[in-house]
């Protein structure tokens, strides 16, 4: 019996060890179970968070992307009416950005703007223009009245004419004026192959970059000639005349002077800088104009300040 019960005993210490075992390693994994789920749970938090950081990133990314794709817009189609607050600062910066290059005597690229500041847009604008030069019997007359006034014009200038007459290029040029072209030959450019006339501007540009280090940004076509393949081809904006004084024709300043009687606002005026009566002409034009509230302008100024963007191949009258 003794033997039973200490067996039993025995027995029942070998449950309670055993049950007490069992329960250690059944607590044992229960912990072992909340560690691995507390793992899982903070493994799927950390993913879930690189998840949503790359989300975010590539969302703001591609606003980044949506804005610099409006601004190409604005910039590129900048007659194209964008109303947003934003576009109107680019606008403006773009503006000031082009004023500060004005004042640079040289622009880096040869694009070469002709702008003064300070001129008042409500105010009448005319612009001069004197083709077929340089000759300095007359154009250093017009320079001068030009510089009394400071008054700005624009001179359509006959490439191969530079070499003989070079000093008035560049005092035009120091003076503030447009310096354009009216080819190297004076050639009817509807008559020449594209080859040619793209020659023609070529010498034109490579001549008046020598002299003043810069090209010129307009043409006036010789003659006035003008077709479809110089529209397709000529890279610059071509200008037309509003008032032509016809002074080539007369050859006499009160003529001339009569012809201008009829200048208004936005006028772009034909003359000549080959003939004495023109200077003279001019020499009372200018004085006249300015009483009268007319600001003296370049091509460049006069659209400018009247909004005109002018474009390459197209003609252009008047900055009306
Ligand atoms: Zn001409």
């Amino acid at each position: 019996m003794g033997y039973k019960g200490r067996n039993n005993k025995d027995e029942s210490d070998i449950f309670t060890r055993e049950s007490y075992r069992v329960r250690s390693i059944m607590s044992q994994r229960k912990r072992k179970n909340e560690l691995r789920a507390r793992i899982i749970l903070l493994s799927t938090g950390i993913v879930l968070v690189v998840i949503l950081s790359v989300l975010a990133f590539r969302l703001v990314n591609l606003n980044k992307k949506d804005k610099t794709g409006n601004d190409n817009v604005v910039e590129a189609g900048a007659s194209s009416n964008s109303n947003t607050q934003n576009s109107d600062e680019k606008k403006k910066k773009k503006e000031e950005a082009d004023n500060k290059e004005q004042t640079s005597t040289v622009a880096a690229k040869g694009k070469k703007r002709w702008l003064r500041d300070g001129l008042d847009p409500d105010k009448p604008m005319v612009a001069l223009t004197f083709d077929d030069g340089p000759y300095t019997p007359v154009t250093s007359k017009i320079l001068e009245v030009l510089n009394k006034y400071d008054a700005r014009a624009t001179f359509f200038i006959v490439g191969s004419r530079v070499p003989s007459y070079e000093d008035m290029v560049k005092q035009a040029y120091e003076q503030g004026n447009e310096i354009a072209t009216h080819t190297y030959n004076h050639a009817n450019l509807t008559k020449l192959t594209t080859k040619q006339m793209k020659e023609e501007l070529r010498k034109s540009r490579d001549i008046i970059k020598d002299v003043i280090g810069c090209s010129f940004s307009t043409l006036r076509p010789p003659g006035g000639n003008i077709n479809d393949n110089m529209r397709n081809n000529i890279k610059v904006p071509m200008i037309y005349w509003s008032v032509d004084t016809e002074d080539w024709k007369s050859r006499n300043a009160k003529s001339v002077l009569q012809e201008c009687k009829v200048i208004q606002d936005g006028d772009i005026v034909l003359m000549h800088d080959l003939y004495p009566s023109t200077a003279e002409a001019v020499q009372k034009l200018v004085p006249r104009l300015i009483k009268k509230g007319y600001q003296l302008v370049t091509v460049d100024e006069l659209f400018h300040y009247k909004g005109i963007k002018a474009e390459a191949g197209k003609v252009y009258m008047s900055g009306r």
